[in-house]
């Protein structure tokens, strides 16, 4: 999957909406310090569905809405959109009409998050499967913030299997598996109540 465009408006210092082209290959982000270039990785993140605060840099989840400046009154409302190209048919086959797929991530002070796939409201785990399915999302580690390389160094065998599973592709399935074990137990819960309903009808 080619992500194309990365559209902010909002979102943490990017208040007025910003548009950045993604071209295919290695993309680098250059800047002076503090000019907002974690913040742009952060809002791929994001849009991805990440859901902890703390890896956004952020107290709690409004925080990523724009919180004023000298100049500027702060936004009650932060958007992040991705297009990506899928002419190719990368996407999950679930996608195999769309060419094009735009992935929309909203937040509403005090009302939390909404999920949009071309033009249709989602689940945040709809949105987390896609990019997972694909290898790649939030936690992808194509996606490599300051620090990243020397805490892998570190980090304890168990976390960088973790890593390796992404990266083979198979992180996608093990959502799909703790998804279906909980369809599964739900479906075992309904068989016993209908059990018990029968015995009583006996
Ligand atoms: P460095 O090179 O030092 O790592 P950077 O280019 O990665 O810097 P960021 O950390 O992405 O910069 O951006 C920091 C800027 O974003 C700071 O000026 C900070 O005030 C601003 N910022 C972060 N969150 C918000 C917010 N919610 N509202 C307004 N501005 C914000």
């Amino acid at each position: 999957m080619h992500f194309q465009r990365l559209r902010l408006a909002g979102f943490k210092s990017f208040v007025d909406p910003t548009e950045f082209r993604i071209e295919p290959g290695l993309t680098g982000i250059v800047g002076p310090n503090g000019c907002g270039k974690s913040n742009l990785l952060e809002a791929l993140r994001w849009v991805m569905g990440a859901n902890s605060a703390k890896a956004m840099r952020a107290g709690g989840m409004d925080d990523v809405i724009f919180a004023g400046a000298s100049n500027r009154p702060s936004r009650n409302h932060a958007e992040v959109s991705l297009t990506i190209d899928n002419s190719a048919r990368r996407a999950p086959p679930a996608f195999n009409d769309h060419p094009v797929i735009e992935v929309v991530r909203r937040i509403d002070r005090g009302a939390g998050s909404t999920y949009r796939i071309n033009g249709r409201e989602v689940r945040a785990k709809d949105v987390q499967l896609l990019f997972a399915d694909a290898s790649t999302g939030a936690s992808s580690p194509a996606l490599v913030r300051q620090g990243q390389i020397s805490e892998l160094i570190a980090a304890k065998p168990q976390n960088r299997r973790l890593i390796l599973e992404e990266a083979a592709g198979v992180s996608g399935l093990h959502s799909r598996r703790h998804e279906a074990e909980l369809r599964l137990r739900a479906a075992e819960t309904n068989l016993t109540r209908l059990d018990d309903v029968a015995r009583e009808l006996e």
